[in-house]
């Protein structure tokens, strides 16, 4: 099998190719020619495994230059015992009669990236090897708090690889920093930037633009990649927990095998839903994707409309993974519905140049039949934590309450009683001050002392690596100008 890019479908590439490249030349993104087949019968098999096994069959399915034993001792690595606080890695808890939640945050920073990013890094330098690459790689990243602590995760110590974070001084949360500035591992660095999450952004977009830069790490034995969500090899992973929850479902007895059920996504990059669309089309029996958004709901209008917009206010809200206002995996569904490489070429530029586009009325129509939506604003959000906690003794975090909102929207809106899973992205205690908030708590304690204040408070234990945080080492304390990334760079990869 193998991959083309959404702006360009003559040119094919391997597996391994499209992962080491990440972004395709053309600007667009790499996807599969076609997408893999399972039947139910494959299902009720990969139900009776763990989930690191699940993980190696279902993406052997799409990676043709990788073994299966390959992918399996990767799963073993990233999903394993040192990494999640649970063998099922991403289990299915019911939290009403038939709305389940899938926990996607046992992963080593508590929040759903770690799903990607854990394995990630595997995916990423056996492609090397692959692909004939022999320099190390060195991961830049910008980030606005969840991202770059979990690739900082995913690619610690791992070998022929580099890491190096930027994050706004004073743009993330205490605890996303301390998180952070504590990061171990050898081949890791973090950095702090002055001004806002856009300014780190263009000082990294500047630093991969730099011709004499890349010659001279080149020299050096280095080369620059990304980690952010438009690999390939990040939306791969996200495809797996669709099936396995489904699996799950099965094993008790929730749902018969064949029968369909819908899932309710949090949504920002659009990443995370693009992987239940394919797990949808590979087979899985799925009725509605159900597409969350918060205040910056733009997609909630395009799929609403056939028009995406991005002309509008920016709204910082509680659930802040989810304040975007360009979903770069829509491009992929863009051209899974057209088939047309010149037709995303057209809309992409149109957002380029005008900040929006209007989808064709055969896209416009299969995005209808595919997707449901909704959005629910930060005192909605609140509202469900505060319900569902005391009536359901279920506690969540400020994303997956946007999405539980949605979903019982949805609920009174269609009387559509399907089971569905709602995805669960975030562990709460990443963001104590907003779900203490909801729960009526108006003293908070500061720091780190916060995630103690919400663990008595809900008699929850808080998951270990934020527990352990007060008790850290703070190893980077640099803060530099965004003129200055570029010798930040230079000195990390001497
Ligand atoms: C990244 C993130 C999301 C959004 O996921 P996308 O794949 O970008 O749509 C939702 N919730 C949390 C907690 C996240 O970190």
């Amino acid at each position: 099998m193998y991959y083309v890019s959404t702006r360009n479908a003559s040119l094919k590439f391997s597996a391994s190719e499209a992962i080491v490249q990440g972004l395709s030349r053309d600007g667009g993104l790499f996807l599969p020619e076609s997408i893999p087949q399972i039947t139910m019968a494959q299902v009720e098999q990969l139900a009776k495994l763990p989930y690191p096994q699940r993980a190696a069959k279902i993406m052997k399915l799409y990676l043709e230059d990788f073994f299966e034993e390959e992918l399996l001792g990767f799963a073993e690595k990233a999903y394993g015992p040192v990494k999640f606080d649970t063998p099922a890695a991403a289990p299915v808890v019911e939290v009403e009669p038939g709305n389940h939640v899938l926990e996607l945050w046992h992963g080593p920073t508590c929040a759903f990236k770690d799903m990607a990013l854990q394995m990630l890094p595997y995916l990423l330098t056996a492609s090397l090897k692959k692909t004939g690459e022999e320099k190390t790689v060195c991961i830049l990243v910008a980030t606005s708090g969840d991202t770059g602590k979990a690739a900082l995760e995913g690619f610690r110590d791992v070998e022929h690889t580099k890491i190096l974070v930027f994050y706004p001084d004073g743009g993330v949360s205490d605890i996303q920093k301390l998180q952070m500035v504590t990061q171990e591992g050898a081949n890791v660095g973090v950095c702090a930037v002055e001004g806002n999450f856009d300014d780190a952004q263009t000082g990294v977009k500047r630093i991969f633009s730099d011709a004499e830069l890349r010659e001279q790490l080149e020299k050096n034995g280095y080369f620059l990649s990304s980690a952010n969500s438009i690999n390939w090899g990040r939306v791969l992973p996200q495809i797996v927990y669709y099936i396995s929850a489904y699996c799950d479902l099965l094993n008790a007895g929730a749902v018969k095998a064949g029968e369909k059920i819908n899932f309710c996504v949090p949504t920002g990059n659009f990443g995370n839903i693009l992987a239940g669309y394919y797990a949808k089309h590979m087979g899985l029996p799925v009725g509605k994707l159900i597409c969350a958004s918060n205040e910056n709901n733009v997609l909630t209008d395009f799929i609403r409309t056939g028009t995406y917009d991005r002309n509008r206010p920016f709204y910082q809200t509680a659930s802040p993974s989810m304040d975007i206002l360009i979903s770069s995996n829509l491009e992929r569904l863009l051209y899974l519905l057209s088939g047309s490489d010149e037709e995303v070429r057209g809309y992409m530029e149109s957002l380029n140049k005008t900040g929006k586009y209007t989808v064709s009325e055969k896209i416009r129509k299969a995005v209808a039949e595919e997707f449901a939506c909704g959005y629910a604003d930060d005192a909605m959000g609140a509202k469900t934590i505060q319900a569902i906690f005391t009536q359901k003794d279920y506690l969540m975090d400020t994303h997956t309450a946007v999405a539980y909102t949605v979903l019982k929207q949805y609920r009174a809106e269609t009387a559509d009683e399907t089971p569905t899973v709602v995805d669960s992205t975030a562990s709460p205690f990443k963001f104590c001050t907003s779900v203490l908030s909801a729960l009526g708590e108006t003293e908070q304690e500061k720091g780190t002392a916060i995630i103690g204040q919400l663990s008595s408070r809900t008699g929850r234990p808080a998951p270990k690596p934020l527990a352990e945080l007060a008790g850290k080492t703070v190893r980077f304390e640099q803060v530099v100008s965004k003129e200055n990334m570029k010798r930040v760079v230079t000195e990390f990869l001497r």
